[in-house]
């Protein structure tokens, strides 16, 4: 087994997760099998109780786990699916160290951070890499070198690093190279930040620069000697327009070869789709077919909460050649306009995700409601769906009160707790996560648009249809076209496309198994139907 290991110094957000998921993009494109695995160095179990407002997504795995956005950029990037063990976070070390005490199986020992929790984040490492049967295990570890939070997990891959063969570990730093007005490019960040890496006793053997324009070559040298390696192993990662151009990127810089030299690999086998998706993409972006969509949600500025569903309809833009640009419109904003269709103008589709809470509801029921009259495309997901149903409700059905009894008491709780999770309410555990199959019911638009009846997709709620007021909802001409495999969860809400260019709610989340050269259906069929009308 072999590892590659990325750090990261200067300051957070700089794409760590994005070189790491670049890089493992490059060795499968060369034929190698590769396993990520992000090691989060926060005390949470895992990401599910975190704000997406601070943090971005949370992003689901198939298993249901609830995790950082950067195992959906390695979901992405490097085409494989990921579990719950792909995910470290110091609360799950610590969780098991301490348990392990209880049990006993430290008897007559201190137990302290080295060895046993950093034995402990060895043991999930490497257990996780072997299980996997890959040839490479990439290990990003997150936040900053400095940070006390990671201190452990940097000693346990120091430690690694002495247990394994030389040219089977490698450590990959990611920096920032700042640029003044004059756009001379500054190398004190990144040798403070590698000067703080070896101080902990790891020296990089590659440093990936990250900056707004390429690394001059007098650069490259000076960060070399400063740092303590070879020019060749500088690689200059400029900023880009398109994320999954940026395995090309690096692959250019050298990165790869370097690797290849470094780890003594020897397969030079090399597959070219992801190239050929790049330039595709590059072509539609240029071409003159642009489609606008909007999402109307709550974002508090970070359009990284909604990072998926971003990239699904980029995936889906791909796919169809055109260049399709959303409009992030703040829910609560429709909410004191009478007249919305100010906010819509020159859109051609209407996106509400998914969410939780009261804030900006009813700003999202409102667009909902004028996409359906309008007839502008519309595509709700899991919160979405739940609030098409109660506009459904409210304004087809004629419930007036109809509602959410997640948003407040109401006669008429046409999204509500089933009967059998009424025992368990307590927040925390009780979300249904990750795959579950969905049955879809024949000659919907929900068949036409998967081709297949039955399906699996990810799920992150709590709340369901309530039975009761199915039938009144289906009667007015909306159609459930979709339930799990006992018929009582509702999954998909559809008008049927005699009646409306395209209005499709699920209440699943398509947008965490969308992939840059598979993109998901419901995605491509919404942006399909934006487009028709151009
Ligand atoms: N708040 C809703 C629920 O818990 C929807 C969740 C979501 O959109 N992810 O069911």
């Amino acid at each position: 087994m072999k590892y590659i290991v990325v750090t990261g110094g200067v300051m957070s957000g700089l794409g760590k997760g994005i070189t790491m998921a670049s890089i493992g993009r490059i060795l499968k494109n060369h034929g190698y099998m590769i396993v990520p695995i992000k090691i989060d160095p926060y005390i949470n179990i895992d990401a599910g109780t975190m704000n997406p407002y601070q943090h971005g997504e949370v992003y689901v795995l198939g298993d249901g786990a609830e995790v950082d956005l950067d195992l959906g950029h390695y979901e992405r990037f490097m085409d494989v699916d990921l579990r719950r063990e792909h995910n470290i976070t110091t609360g799950v070390v610590y969780s098991a160290v301490i348990e392990r005490e209880r049990k006993g199986g430290y008897l007559g020992q201190t137990v302290q951070i080295i060895p046993h929790v950093t034995n402990e984040i060895k043991a999930r490492i490497r257990g996780v890499a072997e299980r996997s049967g890959a040839d490479i295990c990439l290990v990003e570890v997150g936040g900053t070198v400095g940070d006390i939070e990671s201190m452990p997990f940097l000693e346990a891959v120091r430690q690694m690093k002495l247990e394994e063969r030389g040219s089977d570990f490698l450590f990959v730093h990611v920096t920032l190279v700042p640029f003044t007005t004059q756009r001379e490019q500054k190398t004190k960040p990144t040798q403070h930040s590698v000067k703080a890496l070896r101080e902990l006793g790891l020296q990089p053997d590659i440093i990936v620069c990250r900056g707004k324009e390429e690394l001059r070559e007098d650069v490259k040298e000076k960060i070399a000697m400063f740092c303590n390696v070879s020019p060749e192993a500088v690689i200059s990662a400029r900023d880009t327009e398109d994320i999954y151009e940026v395995p090309l990127l690096l692959e250019k810089e050298g990165i790869f070869s370097y690797i290849m030299e470094m780890m003594q690999l020897e397969q030079s086998k090399e597959d070219h789709a992801w190239k050929m998706m790049v330039e595709r993409r590059k072509k539609s972006s240029y071409g003159n077919k642009l489609v606008r969509v909007a999402i109307v949600g709550k974002y508090a500025g970070l359009e990284d909460s909604y990072l998926s569903i971003k990239e699904a309809i980029k995936h889906a833009a791909t796919a169809l050649e055109c260049k399709a640009e959303t409009k992030w419109i703040e829910a609560e904003d429709l909410e004191k306009e009478s007249d919305i269709g100010l906010f819509f103008k020159g859109i051609r589709g209407i996106l509400v995700p998914g969410g939780f809470g009261v804030r900006g509801a009813e700003g999202k029921i409102k667009s909902i409601k004028y996409a359906r009259e309008n007839k502008i495309p519309f595509l709700g997901l899991c919160f979405g769906f739940q609030l098409a149903v109660i506009e459904a409700a409210r304004n087809v059905a004629g419930l007036k009160d109809a509602n959410s009894s997640e948003l407040c008491e109401t006669p008429h709780p046409v999204i509500d707790l089933l009967e059998e999770q009424r025992e368990v309410v307590e927040k925390g555990g009780t979300m249904r996560l990750g795959d579950y199959e969905v049955f879809i019911r024949r000659d919907t638009l929900a068949e036409r648009i998967y081709g297949k009846t039955k399906i699996a997709e990810r799920h992150r709620h709590r709340y369901e249809v309530n039975p009761e007021y199915i039938g009144r909802i289906e009667r007015e001409g909306l159609i459930f076209s979709g339930t799990d495999r006992s018929g009582t969860r509702m999954e998909i809400l559809e008008i049927s496309p005699g009646k409306h260019p395209f209005f499709l709610a699920t209440q699943f989340h398509p947008e965490f198994k969308s992939r840059p050269s598979k993109p998901s259906p419901p995605f491509k069929a919404f942006l399909e139907a934006c487009l028709r009308e151009l």
